[in-house]
């Protein structure tokens, strides 16, 4: 398996600007996933390129099937669409690319939503909460993009960036200072 290292930097200007436009649209994408039918978990998702939102997505069954997520109390159907798949899909169908772009989500990335981010070219991915599954992120981060977990605290907005290092045995968490407020 590989190991994702987590690392802090320092900050100049224009990443503190970064950092202000990342926690909002992040914000944004949890007010997007209220739009999400699924009972056991809503997921948001936006895709943003040039300061201009692409694309959206929020977890649920494709289009033209009842708007029920569960199978039963505890189980997701089969052909439940992620929120990344959903936002990735459906800049496919209008005239934006999604080459270069950002993609902000509410939860990390599973493996298969993974792949799509890699092949549909986005550079630069920012997420909220660490799924317990690490696999996703693991493989953007061999994919060299920009990985970025962006944790909140009492409103405050931390980023954790990820990176490969081949040399770690084991995954590390560090997150020191750098907080900024909203
Ligand atoms: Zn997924």
């Amino acid at each position: 398996m590989y190991l994702c290292r987590l690392k802090h930097k320092l900050m100049d200007a224009h990443e503190k600007k970064q950092l202000l436009l990342d926690s909002r649209y992040l914000r944004m994408t949890r007010i997007w996933a209220e739009n999400s039918y699924c009972r056991r978990r809503q997921v948001g998702a936006l895709l943003v390129k040039d300061k201009m939102i692409i694309s959206d997505g929020y977890n649920g069954t494709p289009s033209g099937f009842e708007n029920v997520c569960e199978e039963d109390a505890d189980h997701t159907k089969p052909y439940v669409l992620h929120a990344e798949a959903n936002a990735i899909t459906k800049v496919a169908r209008s005239n934006n690319s999604s080459e270069g772009a950002t993609l902000y989500i509410t939860t990390s990335p599973c493996m298969e939503c993974s792949k799509l981010i890699i092949q549909a070219g986005i550079r630069r991915v920012v997420f909220g909460e660490y799924y317990r599954m690490h696999d996703g992120v693991d493989l953007l981060c061999r994919a060299n993009i920009e990985v970025i977990h962006l944790w909140e605290r009492d409103g405050e907005f931390t980023p954790v960036t990820i990176t490969v290092d081949n040399s770690e045995t084991h995954y590390q968490e560090v997150a020191k200072s750098l907080i900024l407020s909203k």
